[in-house]
């Protein structure tokens, strides 16, 4: 039986926010807001304890879900791992007491800026002061899951990058993780990136500073490239391992191929905008396992699993590539062999991803 490490449940696409840069915003006339049903739920709960992780995430704020305790405390009753990402608006005393109750593994809180001015005006509807001290209370509980700050990076956030990490440490919070601001659905959304072609040299300099502050203050810091790379040989996605479920219990690769919309949705890639329909292998109720082994979803899953193979062949081949022999031309030796590898990959050729990644950030490493 073959089944995914990590499942990614998509518990409600409801949200009480208004966050400038969300897709729920932007796309609002065509947006469905649903709850996930206890049926489609129950259907993966056979399966939970073979899984890594269960995180309990989608296009809306979980807190929302009226059941949603009670999903998480029947995936710990079956053996499984549950997380969560929220917005902390409802994750006061009662509700942090409650996940660690139930023993959450991991719960990761969202902001949009290290001051409340940033926060508030990108987050429109929350407001810092009330997720520092709901942040604050869980983290002093004991025990207690491991807490992590999420920001997206965007032009309006990134000088409060490092000021972040030292808010993280002041909460009592584990760990800083800035992505990347990756699905960009119109042209106003997209002009907030922080990232392109080519770095821009303030924000390296602020994104060092912060994994600087971060090792002062013993905080783990996890921040994403800001330039794309080519030689991505699957998306952190990691859609070979991994698997979304929607709202309606499709099982989908990832969030950005499945958005809760009436119709087909947009995207921009380096501008240039698409509109694409919403792409699933099936229902989880079908079976968790037999999804995983239908005609949709091999092909996709296998398009990636080739691209990790005629790598490791590549990697395989040039292994006898001969080592240089000096200590001190360790470092001319390392970029020679990085140098020769990637040409050699791109003689053998990489096979391509699934058409649908073609145009999606998460591919080139943002
Ligand atoms: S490349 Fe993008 S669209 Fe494709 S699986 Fe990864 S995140 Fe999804």
């Amino acid at each position: 039986m073959r089944l995914p490490r990590i499942v990614q449940l998509e518990v409600t696409t409801a949200c009480q926010l208004r966050c400038t840069f969300c897709a729920r915003t932007v796309l609002k006339n065509q947006w469905v807001s649903a709850h996930l049903d206890w049926e489609v739920f129950s259907s993966l709960l056979p399966f939970v304890r073979h899984i890594k992780l269960v995180h309990l995430q989608g296009w809306g704020e979980p807190l929302l879900h009226p059941q949603l305790w009670d999903m998480a405390a029947a995936i710990k009753q079956r053996g499984g791992r549950v997380s969560l990402t929220t917005n902390a608006v409802l994750l006061d005393e009662v509700a942090s007491r409650e996940a660690c109750r139930i023993g959450f593994d991991l719960v990761a809180i969202s902001v949009a800026g290290a001051l409340a001015e940033t926060n508030d005006s990108l987050r429109v509807g929350s407001r810092l002061d009330q997720i520092c001290a709901n942040t604050s209370y869980l983290c002093h509980l004991k025990p207690r899951p491991k807490v992590t700050l999420i920001m997206q990076m965007m032009k309006p956030n990134m000088e409060e990058l490092p000021e972040l990490v030292t808010l993280a440490k002041n909460l009592g919070a584990d760990e800083v993780v800035a992505p990347n601001l990756d699905y960009t659905p119109t042209p106003e959304v997209a002009a907030l990136r922080a990232f392109g072609l080519s770095p821009n040299s303030n924000y390296i300099k602020l994104i060092e500073e912060a994994k600087r502050k971060g090792k002062e203050l013993g905080i783990k810091v996890h921040i994403y490239s800001l330039t794309p790379r080519n030689d991505v040989l699957m998306c952190d996605a990691e859609p070979v391992h991994n698997i979304w479920i929607t709202v309606w219990g499709e099982m989908a690769p990832c969030p950005y191929v499945a958005l809760p919309c009436r119709n087909d949705f947009p995207r921009l890639f380096w501008g240039k905008e698409e509109q694409l329909p919403r792409f699933s292998f099936g229902k989880v109720t079908e079976g968790l396992d037999r999804v995983l082994d239908n005609e949709r979803a091999r092909p996709f899953q296998g398009a990636f699993a080739r691209r990790l193979q005629t790598d490791k062949l590549t990697i395989l081949a040039d292994a006898a590539i001969p080592s240089m022999p000096t200590l001190m031309s360790r470092f001319v030796a390392f970029q020679k062999t990085l140098a020769e590898l990637n040409a050699r990959r791109q003689t053998v050729g990489l096979p391509p991803p699934p058409s649908l990644c073609q145009n999606c950030y998460k591919l080139y490493g943002l």
